[in-house]
């Protein structure tokens, strides 16, 4: 770890034959460079979980690595324009914290960078959420690891593992540049999907314990309209019935969906494009796709038929993916149940608050939600954020350990910031064999970089 003389990294590297940082080997008969570095702690996807968590690692001192496939950091914001943090406030009249840490220094960045960041409460869901804009945020997490000294890697892959009985020993990141061995002390799984935990062999739950997957849905951003337009929700209700009778795909959401005004573009920010998913194979994927695709297409020529004001829309964007809910669930240490979120249940070994009502989308089109009972907000336990099977793999954000319905308040991105930041301190902690999986430690450790728990 950087910050101490004697490094405790290099006291209790004990897993395989140490190697040099960023040693080139040249592979003769293949003509290709396989570059091998070395590095405290990796982690997996740039997304919420794993921003925080390479901070969280970085200022415990680690020599960190960030993994991402996009070009971007920012996970389902700027890979699926998914435009708003839920969960850093709880619910009620007043906007209350429950994440301040890492989620509140993004918050200030985005700040630093033309985004208000101020809470703002839902007119559909009557909580509290803190609306963005994709380019803001990929600026300002790009200012912001860089600030915390992150060795980040974009355009880059976790492809493969190598793993001993109880450890995780090496990734192997696949790039333009070729393939890399990265071998490290701790890893962070905060992929969303479990990709780092499916190729290390956890075993995994798909679903819910049906195997039943939350729907998809394709966020939208529609312009062409006035800024000041109000948008009249009972005349969008009356057209969106009169395209169920004759359109080519009924729309689910006939109370007309999320629709929110997006701070600077004005564009409208949709969400009413809803696809079920079967399985998690290519071919499911490509057909969901292309099924958002044409009805965002047939939707806003809709508008365009149907609505006052929206003669001149236009469909502005759609991600560079379509938004996904829900996909593996990796073993953990502690599975958190809808009892421990609704009861609001505090524990002793608490690494994180989640805040959000537990929301579900079994059926596109018709989410619920539950609120949270107790104080208004449960904690996420350690053994949450632990994968069962490995002893130096943390999970952050939308992977941790979580059944169907505590899954539907925990995989918000306000939460996702508390989580991933508790699994980089712990990974960090890890390094240090006198801190070796010490709950106090890693809370002390929150606790001192503003972390709420
Ligand atoms: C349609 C929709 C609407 C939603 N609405 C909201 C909302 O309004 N507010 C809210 O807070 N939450 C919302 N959610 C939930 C939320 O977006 C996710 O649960 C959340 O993004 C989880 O954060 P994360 O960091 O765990 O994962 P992600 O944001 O999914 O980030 C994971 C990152 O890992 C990267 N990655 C994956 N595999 C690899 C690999 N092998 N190598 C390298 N990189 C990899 C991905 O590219 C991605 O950038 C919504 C979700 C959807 C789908």
């Amino acid at each position: 770890m950087r910050a101490s003389t004697s490094s405790p990294s290099s006291r209790c590297r004990r897993a395989t034959p140490l190697i040099g940082l960023d040693r080139v080997i040249t592979t003769p008969h293949l003509g290709a460079k396989r570059v091998e570095a070395d590095y405290d702690v990796v982690v997996c996807g740039g997304g919420a979980a794993g921003v925080a968590a390479a901070i969280g690692a970085a200022k415990a001192g680690a020599k960190v690595c960030l993994v991402e496939k996009y070009g971007f950091l920012g996970g389902a914001v700027t890979t699926s324009q998914v435009y708003a943090y839920c969960g850093l406030y709880q619910q009620g009249r007043e906007p209350v914290k429950a994440v301040g840490g890492v989620g509140e220094e993004v918050v200030t960045e985005l700040r630093a960078h033309g985004l208000d960041g101020e809470a703002f409460r839902s007119e559909t869901t009557g909580n509290w959420i803190v609306l963005l804009d994709g380019e803001v945020l990929k600026f300002a997490l790009d200012n912001l690891v860089r600030r915390h000294g992150i060795d980040v890697k974009l355009h880059t892959r976790v492809a493969a593992v190598a793993r001993t009985a109880d450890r995780l020993e090496a990734v192997t990141l696949a790039g333009m540049g070729g393939r890399t061995r990265v071998v490290a002390e701790a890893f962070v799984d905060a992929s969303g999907d479990a990709n780092l935990a499916m190729l290390a062999g956890i075993p995994f739950r798909t679903g819910d314990a049906d195997g039943k997957l939350q729907a998809l849905t394709m966020p939208i951003r529609v312009g062409g309209i006035a800024p000041d337009l109000e948008i009249d929700r009972k005349a969008l209700q009356a057209a969106i019935a009169r395209y169920n009778l004759v359109g080519d795909h009924p729309i689910q959401r006939t109370d007309g969906g999320i629709i929110i005004r997006l701070p600077l573009s004005h564009d409208m920010w949709w969400m009413t494009v809803d696809v079920a998913l079967a399985d998690l194979t290519s071919e499911s994927f490509t057909a969901a796709e292309m099924e958002a695709r044409a009805r965002a297409n047939s939707y806003v020529a809709m508008l365009r038929r149907e609505m006052p004001g929206f003669e001149r829309a236009y469909l502005v964007a759609t991600g560079p993916q379509i938004g996904v809910r829900e996909t593996r669930h990796p073993a953990a240490r502690y599975e958190m149940t809808g009892e421990d979120v609704v009861t609001g249940r505090l524990r002793d070994d608490g690494i994180a608050r989640a805040a959000w009502p537990i929301e579900l989308h079994g059926e596109a089109g018709k989410p619920s939600y539950t609120s949270i009972g107790g104080a208004g907000y449960c904690h996420v336990p350690y053994d949450s954020i632990r994968a069962k099977g490995l002893d130096n793999l943390w999970y952050g954000g939308r992977v941790i350990g979580a059944d169907p319905n505590a899954y539907g308040s925990i995989r918000v991105m306000g939460t996702a910031f508390a989580t991933g930041q508790a699994a980089g301190v712990a990974a960090a902690d890890h390094v240090d064999a006198d801190h070796r999986n010490s709950v106090a430690s890693v809370r002390a450790r929150l606790i001192a970089q503003n972390a709420l728990i």
